[in-house]
This record gives structure tokens, C-alpha cells and sequence, in this order.
């Protein structure tokens, strides 16, 4: 075990606050999962990590796309650490693993719009860790009846799950997993992280890039802020997993559903590399999953298949081997900010995410690379 402790530069500010962080232990085997508190540094040794003393030290709240692209593009300039709450890295780009199967249960796939994510993609593309996903793409109305639906963006997919991209992207990143961030406290130069085993800090910066109603009760923005947050409109989304027995026949690879309880329905198993056991990812409609998010997960999941039968009378429901259901509080992006991040300079406070700039994969990237950007020319100044 290796342990690391804070490179404290400036003076403890905040005297109630122990500036020396939990030991923390560095690790590759994220996959079998981590305690609270234990660190994936990646690829960084802890020698590199010391020669950063003298850059600002960076503490990120969550791993999905945006944090991820924020760190990556700022690591040049700082030191980085991110605090994610989940077992692992990619936020709302989530795989599921059940000993049966596996679901991207989360985002079903993304699209390359902005030229920046493009060329961001590029070496992860030929290595194989985004892949095209060809299926036909169905469109399914509220009586059931398909047709073949036109798009013509390419769809790309993590491989072998949707999570492989953030972890790849994160590769030489210092991350802790399985640390929910409960309160920021202290002052813009010495912020201190509040977790479950004890505070992390001092830090010069926070930065949050949870979806935007719990970045408002994390951070300590002022008026403006909270009153840009406030704005901010984001829905609820259920989904089921479904395994069905081997040899179970699909009238679709993937379909939009037009239907006031579902919106999107596909066979995980017909995306590149994955396991061919047939497998149902399903998501509910966003209004109709707000308004059923207190209500008992059982009854959730029996309308669901309720509507999912009236819909495919031809898929043996009856037969599902196993089905999950998991409930996204906060899934899709109703009203975003409308600018590509928060940024308070003063405090040394920021926040970034998809709900900035839009529902999508894409949008994550573009803030957290956008606010990257902007502090990268703040500390040039500040540090040279
Ligand atoms: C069901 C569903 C379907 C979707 N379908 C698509 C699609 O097909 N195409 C598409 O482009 N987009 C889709 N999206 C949207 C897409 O997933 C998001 O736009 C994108 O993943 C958001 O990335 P993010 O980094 O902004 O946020 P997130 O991925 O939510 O990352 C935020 C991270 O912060 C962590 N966090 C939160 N609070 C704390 C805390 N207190 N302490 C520590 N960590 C914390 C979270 O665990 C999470 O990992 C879908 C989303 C959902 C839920």
C-alpha cells in the first residue's frame, strides 16, 4: 500500500479542517471494486504526482463524460484529483454487469457533431474503444406498428460497455471511486472536500460536474449562480433490464417508442462485442417517469412491461429470466444553462456538465473542455 498526503503550498486556512488527507491506496482493479476512499491513479506514479507541486490543486466532483474531459484537459496545468460517488467512472454512461448478461443502462449511444470531439475521439476510435453501432434504427408508435427510421449520424458505443470510454479517457488520472462528496467547506485557495471518511483538502479550486440540482446543494455559489442553477430543468428516466432465454427473437435491434410510458427500446446484445444473450434495455418516457419516481419500484416495473407487451405481443415476456429496474433521478437535460459552464473566479468555484449546453454525450464533453480551457488561461496568469 501506497500512501499519499495532501502537498499542502499555502497555509491550512480553515483551523477546524486537518489539511492531511485519508491514506489512500493506489490501485488498477477498478473492475472488482474499490473502497471507499482507495484511489485509481492510472498511469500516473506517485513521482509524477510530486512534480506537480507548485501547479493549482484541483478537486473534481464526479466521473462521468464531463468531469472526465475537464481533468483530462487540465492535467497539463494541474494537479487533478477526482471524487466520484459510484463504484466507477462514467456517470450516466453506465454498464450494468450481471453474472447473465450486461446493459448500458444508462446512454445508448452518442453521436460526433463538434469537430473538438472528434479529433478527442480519434486515437480512442482506432483503438477500438468506441465502436459504430450499425443496427437499424426502428421508430415504434403508440399501437405498436414499426417503421424503419432515417439517421444518418453515425451512433458510436463504448466496447464492450458503454463505461469503456470515461475509463479510457481517465486512463493516468487520479481518481477516487466509491467517495460521495457530502459538503464543500472553507475558502476560494483552501476548499475542503467533505466525504464519509473525513475531509479531503486543502484545495485551490472545486469544481463540480454532477447534474445540476445536486451541484446546487454541493456548492457554495453565491446569488447568481444558484439563481442560473435554479433554472436548469432536468427529468427522470426509468429503465429495465431484461434477459431473455437464449434464442428469444427480436423484432427490432433498437427502436424510439412513441408511446406515453415508453420512449426507447433495444437489444444491448446488438451492439458491437457484447454478449450475445439477448438482453432488453428499456426506457420510460420523461414525464411519465417523473411523475411515478416516488411510486413503489415494483409497480414502475409492472406497467412498464404491461406497456411493453401491449406494444410487442410478440416477445415472450413471460419467459424474462431476470429483470432490473433502475431509477434515474436526474437523466436528461429538459432546459439546459445555456452556457457551456458556471465559473465564479473570485471564489474559486466552478461547475460544468451536460446539462450546460444540452441532453447529450457531446454536450458533457464540450463543457467540461470549454471550462477546462478557461481556467488554463486563468492559472497561466495567476501561477506564471
Ligand atoms: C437513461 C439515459 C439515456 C440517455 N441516452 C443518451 C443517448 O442515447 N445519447 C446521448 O448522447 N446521451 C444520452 N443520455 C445523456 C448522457 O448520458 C449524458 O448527457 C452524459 O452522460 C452526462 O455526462 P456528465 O458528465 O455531464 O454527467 P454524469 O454522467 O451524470 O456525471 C456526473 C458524475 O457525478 C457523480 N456525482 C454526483 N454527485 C456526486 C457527489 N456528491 N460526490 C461524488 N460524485 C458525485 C455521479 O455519480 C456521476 O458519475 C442519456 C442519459 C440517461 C440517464
Amino acid at each position: 500500500m501506497t500512501h499519499a498526503k495532501a502537498d499542502t503550498e499555502k497555509p491550512v486556512a480553515h483551523k477546524d479542517l486537518p489539511g492531511l488527507q485519508p491514506p489512500l491506496q493506489l490501485a488498477q482493479e477498478m473492475e472488482t471494486g474499490l473502497g471507499a476512499g482507495q484511489i485509481l491513479f492510472g498511469a500516473l506514479p506517485q513521482i509524477e504526482r510530486k512534480q506537480l507541486m507548485g501547479q493549482p490543486k484541483i478537486a473534481i466532483i464526479g466521473a462521468g463524460m464531463s468531469g472526465v474531459s475537464l481533468a483530462r484537459t487540465l492535467a497539463s496545468a494541474a494537479d487533478v484529483t477526482i471524487f466520484e460517488k459510484s463504484r466507477g467512472l462514467g456517470g450516466r454512461m453506465a454498464t450494468r454487469r450481471r453474472p447473465e448478461a450486461t446493459f448500458d443502462h444508462g446512454a445508448q449511444y452518442f453521436t460526433i457533431r463538434d469537430p473538438r470531439f472528434h479529433t478527442a475521439l480519434e486515437e480512442v476510435l482506432e483503438r477500438g474503444v468506441i465502436q459504430t453501432w450499425d443496427a437499424s434504427l426502428m421508430e415504434t408508435d403508440a399501437s405498436g406498428a414499426m417503421k424503419r427510421l432515417e439517421d444518418r449520424s453515425p451512433r458510436f458505443v463504448g466496447v464492450p460497455g458503454m463505461t469503456a470510454l470515461s475509463r479510457a479517457l481517465a486512463d493516468g488520472l487520479a481518481v477516487l471511486c466509491s467517495l460521495p462528496v457530502q459538503s464543500v467547506e472553507g475558502e476560494p485557495g483552501a476548499w475542503y472536500l467533505m466525504t464519509q471518511t473525513g475531509p479531503f483538502g486543502p484545495f485551490d479550486w472545486v469544481i463540480s460536474s454532477a447534474p445540476a440540482p445536486q451541484t446546487a446543494k454541493l456548492m457554495p455559489f453565491d446569488q447568481n449562480e444558484r439563481e442560473a442553477l435554479a433554472k436548469v430543468e432536468m427529468n427522470g428516466c426509468f429503465t429495465l433490464m431484461i434477459r431473455l432465454p437464449d434464442g428469444a427473437a427480436l423484432p427490432f435491434a433498437a427502436s424510439r417508442v412513441d408511446h406515453p410510458v415508453i420512449s426507447w427500446i433495444a437489444a444491448n446484445n446488438s451492439k458491437p462485442d457484447r454478449d450475445p444473450a439477448p438482453t432488453l434495455v428499456v426506457h420510460a418516457e420523461n414525464g411519465w417517469s417523473d411523475r411515478h419516481l416516488e411510486v413503489p419500484p415494483e409497480a414502475v416495473r409492472d406497467l412498464m412491461l404491461e406497456a411493453c407487451q401491449n406494444l410487442y405481443p410478440t416477445i415472450g415476456w413471460q419467459e424474462a429470466l431476470s429483470i432490473d429496474l433502475h431509477r434515474w433521478r436526474y437523466a436528461n437535460v429538459a432546459r439546459p444553462l445555456g452556457q457551456p459552464f458556471l465559473l465564479d473566479a473570485g471564489r474559486q468555484i466552478a461547475a460544468c456538465g451536460d446539462w450546460c449546453l444540452g441532453n447529450r454525450v457531446e454536450a458533457a464533453f464540450l463543457s467540461g473542455t470549454a471550462l477546462a480551457e478557461a481556467l488554463q488561461s486563468k492559472f497561466a496568469k495567476v501561477f506564471s
